[in-house]
């Protein structure tokens, strides 16, 4: 049993700011003098949609998303997502373009194939998702409706530092474990993604930022609660959306503003991140396979010379206030996710952690 907070690495869902989970807190029983719970309290009063207003409006100067944009906050995370794209953009004849660099990518092209025709323009498996191939190599369709692709692979590691330009087709993006982590230039993009699990607030909500011509194509039979149209009409309020997802969210919105919003965020994640792939890369111990052009900055793979010291380093980690660093059970071995509620410290606590490990075991 821990008395204090540890430093979570979890991948999601995954750390909150302090902060937020104290004013959460402070404010359950009695929320900002109603006698009631945020959780308790009809979307549609007052309150909650000064909420919901705020929220939008500050992940709006957060992002410094453009006013021909939507931002919608629905349901069923990204994986739904994967589904609600296509249906919203795509007829069952038309083609779409996905660039697969991890599981998460080809989770996504394997549910749009079931309502339209995808064409995989590139697939890193042909080296275990360690690169992301170069967009020259790219086999784009010229009318593809869109082309989707993950600028960053939460499982394998691998970010896109780039946007590619390869395509004159809208393209859309997951950004479920990057998103806020920096400024990103979203008139460059048709749709942005993200479940809010990692980088924005609790599970439950899901965040789409849609430019507005592609509001308004949906297939008859996309179901209304991730049909576009229908939710931007509604202000995402067709049926009950999650409320407390969305306040925590609004609650993180306005903690990265003090933080000084998206480039101090920046130049932390950077900081932290480039400290552990350092480390790592001075040890003969420990080894990350990613190249340095795409490695992520958000999670962190990495694994032990000697796997069967695994469960040690797991144990030892864990004693040492460090939890949720085993690697996903697809590829094994660690991973540190460094989301943006991650302090600097608990880096710092993990390198240092890692050094003793190898002392000791090495
Ligand atoms: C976690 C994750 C998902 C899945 O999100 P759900 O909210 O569980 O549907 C999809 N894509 C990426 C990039 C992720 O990191």
């Amino acid at each position: 049993m821990f008395q204090e907070r540890v430093y979570n690495f979890s991948a999601g869902p995954a750390v909150l700011p302090g902060p937020v989970l104290e004013q959460a807190r402070l404010e359950l029983l009695n929320w900002e003098g109603t006698g009631a719970s945020v959780v308790e309290v009809s979307h549609r009063s007052p309150e909650f949609s000064a909420i919901a207003d705020r929220a939008d409006d500050d992940l709006r100067k957060l992002l410094k998303v453009p006013e021909n944009y939507n931002i919608l906050f629905l349901q069923g995370g990204a994986t739904l997502q994967f589904a609600a794209v296509p249906l919203n953009l795509a007829r069952k004849e038309s083609i779409v373009d996905y660039a697969i660099t991890g599981s998460w990518g080809k989770k996504a092209q394997a549910e749009a194939t079931r309502y339209a025709h995808t064409n995989i323009v590139t697939d890193g498996a042909n080296n275990q998702y360690t690169c992301i191939p170069d967009p020259a190599t790219w086999k784009v369709s010229s009318d593809a409706v869109y082309l989707h692709y993950t600028p960053n692979e939460t499982i394998h590691g691998v970010e896109f530092h780039f946007i590619p330009e390869v395509s004159d087709s809208p393209l859309i993006v997951d950004m479920s474990s990057t998103i806020l982590s920096q400024p990103v230039d979203i008139a460059r993009f048709g749709l942005i993604y993200a479940g809010a699990q990692k980088n924005i607030g609790p599970a439950g909500i899901t965040i789409v930022i849609v430019r507005e011509d592609l509001i308004g194509r949906a297939r008859l039979e996309t179901p209304s609660v991730v049909n576009y149209q229908v939710m931007a009409g509604s202000g995402s309020m067709s049926n009950t959306p999650p409320t407390f997802a969305w306040y925590m969210s609004g609650l993180v919105f306005q903690w990265l503003q003090k933080q000084g919003g998206l480039s101090a965020m920046a130049d932390l994640n950077k900081r932290k991140s480039s400290k552990l792939y350092a480390a790592i890369d001075a040890s003969d111990f420990y080894s990350n396979a990613v190249d340095s052009a795409c490695r992520s900055r958000m999670n962190i793979p990495f694994t032990l010379a000697d796997p069967k010291l695994d469960a040690t380093f797991i144990e030892r980690a864990s004693q040492a206030g460090i939890t949720n660093i085993r690697g996903h059970r697809s590829i094994g071995g660690m991973r540190a996710s460094l989301y943006n509620a991650m302090p600097e410290k608990g880096v710092d606590a993990l390198l240092s952690f890692m050094a003793d490990f190898v002392a000791r075991y090495g």
